[in-house]
């Protein structure tokens, strides 16, 4: 059995738990952790947990799954669609986006050719366990296959790279000197870990960046060697993910930081204070407002790291965690917008040209993608985000096979999670654009809360500890352009809801939104969702949440 939780629907109601043990337990309060690839023994009770898990998170094999009938889109409105049985539909990518995108198509009915093309050997395989339950060695690293949603029917050209893209004879170029010739193509080419900047450096035994299976074999093998210290260059979700669980199997580690607290990039300074502070509390060794400026070897193995305080750091194992680096080169000379930024499509994941004008059969989705999303200032937006490759593959897919007049639009509110020391963090919207924040509910220092992010008045996000259930509400509120700051009177309310500067780098110019309106998403399914303006009230709040007795 093969199966995924989708961590974005997941509100930790704890019914897998109860049901399947073997499969589902929790890690601290809230966050869930689960065998990928359970054996046919525990079958009846994962089968169990799928049918009772309230928000439907459980993703199982198609063949395996009884709950499948309730998660089918909704069938296309009658008609013809612009792409019949002899059309060729070619996906680059084979990954999270590229699957999901190739399920979609066959769910809306296209029964053309169908070519996945992917640079890795394996099939398919969910990432996010890779830096949490492979590398803390519960879940061997083949058992993170996804699980396939529906019958794909398709040609696989796995272990091969696409090199170019010849838009006009509309062919993919790949590195073994095929051409393959396409209708529709989907570009889902994500990104790659960025490497340490220095080549000599980055080539030392003991260094490691995280973004493959492999990767992950590689380093859960040196954690298993339990080095004397760990280094990790780098406190975004990565960065901290890995030393969370260095600090599960007891390993010293010392992450190093540019900014003021891990996780201010994505969360700003005053939620990031609160990561590093949890950090402390479990042992890690955070150094922050310093960076690495080299990295250091003997006998060609890394023997650790000097920072830009002047202070040395030895460390047999250095985990380099600074981002990510978009697989755009096979598109260079296509004549396609794309660059290190991304590739830029319109909120129908149709690509633009160079010349900003938007192609009818090239589309794009998940990590690699650029869109615009009207609810944060329409600005052009890359979302490195499980759900969001989900749900951008699924809108492309439906546009691909769709005619003009029946084009879904890409405008989900992004979620995003991540699992460490024991939390299970979540953020809706996009923090990274707000200018406040304020702790709404629960409480800080029980390391059990929500801050609600605004900017110019308007809610833009909320961020959760181990308060997952509240985010939905919140999800809904970003969506609908409530006022920012919210109605704080509501369930489990923080004691202090004292508003302050959300502390992220200010290098953002401000939105172009008319003062007394607002543009707001409506509907909660791609085939539902609309932009609307809508005039601001000075009365406007969050919609209520039921009031705790
Ligand atoms: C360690 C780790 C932990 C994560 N944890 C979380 C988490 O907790 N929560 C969350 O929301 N998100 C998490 N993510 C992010 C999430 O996994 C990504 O958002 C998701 O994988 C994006 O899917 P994608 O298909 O767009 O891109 P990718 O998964 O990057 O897949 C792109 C695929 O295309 C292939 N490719 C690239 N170039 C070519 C080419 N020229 N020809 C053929 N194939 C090519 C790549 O090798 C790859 O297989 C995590 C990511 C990593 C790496
Ligand atoms: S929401 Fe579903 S997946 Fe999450 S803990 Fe509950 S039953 Fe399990």
């Amino acid at each position: 059995m093969r199966l995924v939780v989708d961590m974005t629907k997941c509100q930790s109601y704890a019914q897998c738990c109860f049901l399947a043990p073997e499969s589902f337990t929790f890690q601290g309060q809230e966050a869930l952790v689960y065998d990928p690839a359970p054996t046919d023994a525990h079958r009846g009770k994962i089968l169990q947990a799928a049918a009772a898990c309230p928000v439907q998170a459980i993703l199982l094999d198609r063949s395996d799954d009884p709950t499948l009938a309730r998660r089918e889109l909704p069938a296309p409105p009658p008609g013809p669609t612009p792409l019949g049985p002899e059309s060729r539909v070619v996906v680059v990518g084979a990954s999270l986006a590229g699957l999901r995108g190739a399920e979609a198509l066959r769910r809306e009915g296209f029964r053309g050719e169908l070519t996945i093309i992917g640079d890795e050997p394996e099939e398919p395989y969910d990432r996010p366990p890779l830096s949490k339950q492979v590398l803390s060695g519960r879940v061997a690293p083949e058992s993170t296959t996804l699980p396939r949603l529906e019958d794909l029917d398709a040609g696989w050209r796995l272990g091969v790279a696409a090199t170019g893209l010849d838009l006009d004879a509309k062919q993919v170029l790949l590195a073994d000197g095929e051409h393959i010739a396409f209708d529709r193509l989907l570009i889902a080419t994500g990104t790659r870990a960025r490497p340490w900047v220095d080549p000599d450096g980055a080539g030392l035994d003991g260094v490691f960046t995280l973004r493959t299976v492999d990767d992950s074999r590689r380093l859960r093998a040196a954690l298993e060697a339990r080095p004397a210290r760990v280094l990790v260059v780098g406190g975004g979700f990565t960065g901290s993910e890995v030393a969370s669980v260095c600090r599960d199997l007891d390993l010293p580690v010392t992450v190093a930081v540019r900014g003021p607290a891990p996780l201010a990039g994505a969360l700003g300074a005053v939620v990031g204070r609160i990561a590093g502070d949890v950090q402390r509390d479990h042992g890690v060794d955070l150094r922050c407002d310093v960076s690495v400026t080299t990295l250091e070897g003997q006998d060609g193995r890394v023997r650790g790291a000097r920072l830009s305080d002047g202070t040395f750091v030895e460390a047999d194992v250095v985990v380099v965690a600074t981002g990510a680096v978009r697989n755009v080169e096979w598109l260079e000379g296509s004549g396609l917008s794309s660059g290190e930024w991304g590739v830029t499509c319109d909120a129908g994941c149709r690509v633009f040209d160079l010349n900003g004008v938007v192609t009818d059969d090239v589309f794009v989705a998940g990590d690699v993608a650029r869109f615009p999303h009207p609810v944060f200032g329409a600005e052009f937006m890359a979302m490195e985000h499980w759900g969001n490759a989900v749900e951008q593959a699924r809108v492309a897919a439906h546009n691909m096979v769709t005619g003009q007049v029946r084009r879904w639009a890409h405008l989900s509110v992004p979620v995003f999670w991540s699992i460490q020391f024991g939390h299970v963090i979540k953020s809706v919207g996009v923090p990274s654009v707000a200018d406040e924040v304020m702790i709404t509910q629960g409480s800080v220092e029980d390391r059990s809360f929500v801050a609600v992010y605004g900017r110019q008045g308007r809610t833009v996000a909320a961020v959760s500890f181990d308060q997952s259930k509240l985010l939905e509400h919140h999800r809904r509120a970003i969506a609908e352009g409530a006022a920012f700051p919210p109605d704080a009177s509501t369930v489990n309310e923080a004691p202090d809801q004292d508003l302050e500067p959300a502390g992220l780098p200010s290098t953002r110019t401000p939105w172009a939104v008319a003062e007394e309106t607002d543009l707001v998403v409506t509907g909660d399914e791609p085939s539902e969702w609309r932009t609307t303006w809508r005039p601001r009230r000075a009365d406007d709040q969050q919609p209520q949440l039921a009031r705790q007795e």
